[in-house]
């Protein structure tokens, strides 16, 4: 049987590891916190997972929280300009639901899944120290650290990251946010204010059942970039209402009622989107292949980076199983993921970037989606099927050759 070491144990690392369980391998977990630690911590994420990667983690029987956690098949984007005022709004559809899963939730249960299953977990922190000796006791070792400290051992990849973050995010959740429409189906909501930021609400399931997440983008030194102080819960949603009512009024009628879900239940933070090389040298010639955040790190304005450690997992699972008895060599670790990168997380890197930027032709896109329907469908599933990015919205001529064809 061979051994195999999961270092880390969010998204990717515990579906990694619980597939490789499945398959009959030696899975030794090393895990930062316990499931009551998640349970009892603070908030990590939005986490929205767009319909393929559920069905990833479906195929996976992983997904125990699918009909407990509200489904969301609207995404209601509304461009506001000047503060206060709605310039466009329409729906968005999704093909497929999406969900998000508080990842305290989903962590600690995927860890007791994978206890119950019969795998082995230690509960420490990691070092190099620790690492070297897991790369040297096991076939493989594969950095599933998230942006820990960890993945400092693996060369940043210049050119594909940015040298610094472009938005400050600021996250809370909160029980009784209204819905324009109460008797319709949940919604996401998105609006976006030029040259301040951007604002997302994400129908979600948390520890006390269901909830919204509020997700705010800052542009950096802008006027939404107003909680480096890290206010508490409660601080940071009044603060929150008041930038509600100047630069999204519509929306701040909605949130007379709420209150933060739990003590923990806020983020503050920023992302410097980085593209890390896959493979790390330690000593003795011995090596470890990282996946998900650890080499591959978006901001979150798109919703993609577990989505991405999701299709990452799949992805490392399938090449490990099909490389049978062989050597797992830096050779097939930078294969595996030049194949990963290739069909799944560049695309989700560049559409990114992409959004980050907001080029001309975007825009464009933004305003022809109110106009027509097909657009707006085409753009909520670029969301959730990145790969859909390169052939329309990767240069200017794509999309207007696409937008002429209409
Ligand atoms: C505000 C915000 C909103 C987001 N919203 C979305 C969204 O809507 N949709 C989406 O797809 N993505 C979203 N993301 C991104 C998503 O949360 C991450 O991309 C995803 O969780 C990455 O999974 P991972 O397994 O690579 O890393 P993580 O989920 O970070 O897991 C890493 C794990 O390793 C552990 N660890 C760290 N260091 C060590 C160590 N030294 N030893 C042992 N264990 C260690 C950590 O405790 C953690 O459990 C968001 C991120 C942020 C910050």
């Amino acid at each position: 049987m061979r051994r195999i070491a999961v270092v880390g144990a969010g998204q990717a690392g515990l579906h990694l590891a619980l597939g490789l369980l499945a398959a009959g391998y030696r899975v030794t977990l090393v895990a930062a916190r316990t499931p009551q630690q998640l349970r009892g911590g603070r908030v990590l994420s939005t986490q929205a997972m767009f319909g393929p990667a559920l069905r990833i983690e479906r195929a996976a029987g992983l997904d125990l929280w699918a009909d407990r956690a509200p489904a969301v098949y609207s995404v209601d984007a509304t461009l506001a300009a000047p503060p206060g005022v709605r310039a466009l709004a329409y729906t968005m559809t999704l093909d497929e639901p999406a969900q998000s899963v508080d990842q305290r939730l989903k962590m600690a249960g995927w860890l007791e899944l994978f206890a119950e299953r019969g795998g082995r977990t230690e509960y420490r922190a990691v070092d190099r120290a620790g690492l070297q000796q897991l790369a040297e006791t096991h076939e493989l070792t594969v950095v599933a650290t998230g942006r820990g400290e960890l993945a400092e051992l693996f060369a940043r990849d210049a050119g594909r990251s940015a040298p610094q973050p472009l938005r400050t995010l600021c996250c809370l959740y909160a029980h009784g946010v209204g819905a324009p429409d109460p008797a319709a189906e949940p919604r996401a909501r998105m609006n976006a204010i030029p040259q301040a930021g951007e604002l997302y609400l994400q129908p979600a399931l948390t520890l006390s059942g269901p909830c919204s997440i509020l997700l705010w983008e800052a542009v950096p030194g802008g006027p939404l970039d107003c909680f480096a102080d890290r206010p508490g819960p409660v601080e940071q949603l009044d603060r929150m209402r008041g930038l509600l009512r100047e630069y999204l009024p519509w929306e701040y009628e909605l949130w007379a009622e709420a209150e933060p879900t739990d003590a923990l239940g806020n983020l503050y933070g920023a992302v410097t989107p980085t593209v890390r090389h896959p493979v790390a040298e330690l000593d003795h010639g011995c090596h470890v292949f990282g996946i998900g955040d650890t080499v591959v790190l978006n901001d979150p304005i798109t919703g993609q980076g577990a989505n991405n450690a999701a299709r990452a997992a799949a992805r490392y699972l399938r090449a490990i199983t099909e490389h049978g008895e062989a050597a797992f060599t830096p050779g097939w670790m930078r294969r595996t993921f030049d194949l990963h990168w290739r069909e799944e997380a560049r695309h989700s890197v560049e559409f990114t970037a992409s959004m980050l930027a907001m080029p001309e032709h975007l825009q464009r896109v933004f305003g022809a989606a109110a106009e027509h329907p097909q657009v707006a469908r085409r753009l909520a599933n670029t969301y959730a099927e990145p790969s859909d990015y390169p052939s329309w919205l990767a240069t200017p001529e794509l999309t207007q050759a696409y937008l002429a064809s209409l």
